[in-house]
């Protein structure tokens, strides 16, 4: 059903493409019949009226004028830019003066704005610590960010994310498109409410049954041993779902060797360069990283390996620096968003830090040490992917925007952080339909007041499946809501 849908859109879209291509000169008074045609073939998802409170724009022809674009391919930006939308894809972009408007296409006027992809957050939890599902306020936070399409990265409430991920798509909730994990695996002494396999077929068992339901992706955490991370992958690899892996117990060079397709947090959850590492036990403490010399030669073996086995690898830099004492503030809005539980939580954090008095700068540094680790990685032809991995005050969707801030201090250029965080994360996700701004693709993109490098975190508008979201309207009604207890 899912692939007929696709391959009849993707028709579809063939068809006009050619008909289009066919009768360019006659411009104007075609595209408009081509544009209902569209719409007669092609409807959008019908939205409940508790979604479309939200929506500002919903015109099935839509022409954005005057935009700075960035195209999330790691591209400059370009400037007086036309786009038009038909049906929520992208079908004509080009310079202000070679796009000739359908007649009956909805103008917005983008003059001093810029667009960007939508976010694809692949680390993008709908859970916190203490919370196992936190889906409803997570969804909204992370769609009124910019935040288009999440993978979740390990679920703690599979079931309710499976459920949140098809209303969504049926448009009788507001949120991201929700790619859904199952539960972690883990090993011997790991957390007590993820899967610890007791045997083979209990792993392959757990993959099936939820490969069924939906589920592409498995986490791996801290305490998984080799031999089940073999079985994982190759049970995960036949029913057409991926793996990814917060390590600690495996090396990276390990996991790579095994055929695991993802690598997260980069340096902060490494193994490999510990000295008197036990093989097989993860042990905490992350010392060695502090002497460990990115540029050597044995940390760009190992890039080469990963880069050469296809594994990406994902930064979460944001809630890295929600433990550095120095540097662990939560802004107004985050304040206003999160629980007065969370809020207290996060005081008395602030207060032991505040009384820590310590001149001792060790996480900072660690900090640009799992920077320059990333950043290497990347120059090396590495797939680096980002996502939010929410908790203390480092919230779904604003998290990701700390990212891209965060990216920047990294030394990456604007437009590879938004390939970082766009396209490069819809490459892991294997959808080719999303993450850059091309005709064809689809048209879920964020715009934003202004000058990028200053403010992503300004967004006016958020595209997705057609329909133009108002992030000030979504915010308003979640305060004091993330995180309730
Ligand atoms: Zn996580």
């Amino acid at each position: 059903m899912q692939l007929k849908k696709t391959s009849l859109k993707y028709l579809t879209f063939i068809l006009l493409l050619v008909t289009f291509i066919n009768c360019k000169k006659n411009s104007k008074t075609e595209l408009v019949v081509l544009s209902s045609d569209a719409n007669s073939s092609e409807k959008l998802i019908e939205l409940a009226q508790s979604v479309l409170k939200y929506v500002k724009y919903s015109s099935r022809v839509i022409a954005l004028t005057n935009a700075t674009v960035f195209d999330g391919k790691g591209n400059s930006p370009k400037e007086n830019q036309t786009l038009v939308i038909v049906n929520g894809y992208f079908w004509l972009i080009g310079k202000n003066s070679e796009i000739d408007i359908p007649e009956n296409a909805t103008i917005i006027n983008l003059k001093g704005k810029t667009i960007i992809p939508g976010i694809v957050g692949v680390h993008n939890h709908l859970h916190i610590p203490q919370f196992p599902f936190v889906g409803e306020v997570a969804s909204k936070l992370y769609l009124a960010s910019g935040v288009t399409t999440i993978q979740t990265c390990g679920s703690a409430s599979p079931q309710k994310e499976i459920e949140l991920s098809k209303k969504i798509r049926n448009g009788q909730f507001i949120g991201p498109k929700i790619v859904t994990s199952g539960p972690y695996f883990t090993g011997d002494g790991g957390n007590s409410n993820m899967i610890i396999p007791r045997n083979e077929k209990h792993i392959k068992d757990t993959i099936k049954y939820w490969t069924k339901k939906g589920v592409r992706w498995f986490k791996v955490y801290r305490n998984t041993q080799l031999k089940d991370l073999k079985i994982i992958i190759t049970e995960a690899h036949k029913q057409n779902a991926k793996v990814t892996g917060h390590l600690c117990s495996i090396t990276f060079e390990q996991a790579t060797n095994l055929g695991i397709d993802g690598i997260e947090h980069g340096l902060n959850s490494i193994s490999d360069f510990r000295k008197n590492k036990t093989f097989g036990i993860c042990d905490g403490s992350r010392e060695y990283i502090d002497e460990l010399d990115i540029n050597s030669q044995k940390v760009k073996q190992l890039h080469q390996l990963m880069i050469d086995k296809n594994v990406f690898l994902t930064s979460t830099l944001a809630i890295y620096e929600a433990s550095i004492p120095k540097k662990s503030f939560a802004d107004k809005r985050t304040l206003d968003a999160m629980s007065p539980f969370l809020v207290s939580q996060y005081q008395e954090r602030r207060k032991h830090y505040d009384n820590l008095k310590s001149n001792d700068n060790l996480r900072e540094k660690r900090l640009k040490r799992i920077m320059a680790f990333e950043y290497q990685f990347f120059k090396m032809g590495g797939t680096l992917t980002a996502g939010v991995d929410a908790g203390r005050h480092i919230l779904p969707g604003f998290g990701d925007q700390r990212n891209f801030e965060l990216l920047k201090n990294a030394g990456f250029t604007t437009e590879e952080v938004l390939k970082i965080m766009t396209s490069n994360g819809a490459k892991v996700l294997s959808n080719s339909e999303i993450g850059s701004i091309e005709k064809g693709k689809k048209a879920d993109f964020v715009v934003i007041e202004g000058n990028i490098e200053k403010n992503i975190r300004n967004v006016e508008l958020v595209f997705k499946d057609g329909y133009g979201y108002d992030p000030n309207l979504i915010l308003q009604e979640i305060k004091g809501k993330f995180g309730r207890e």
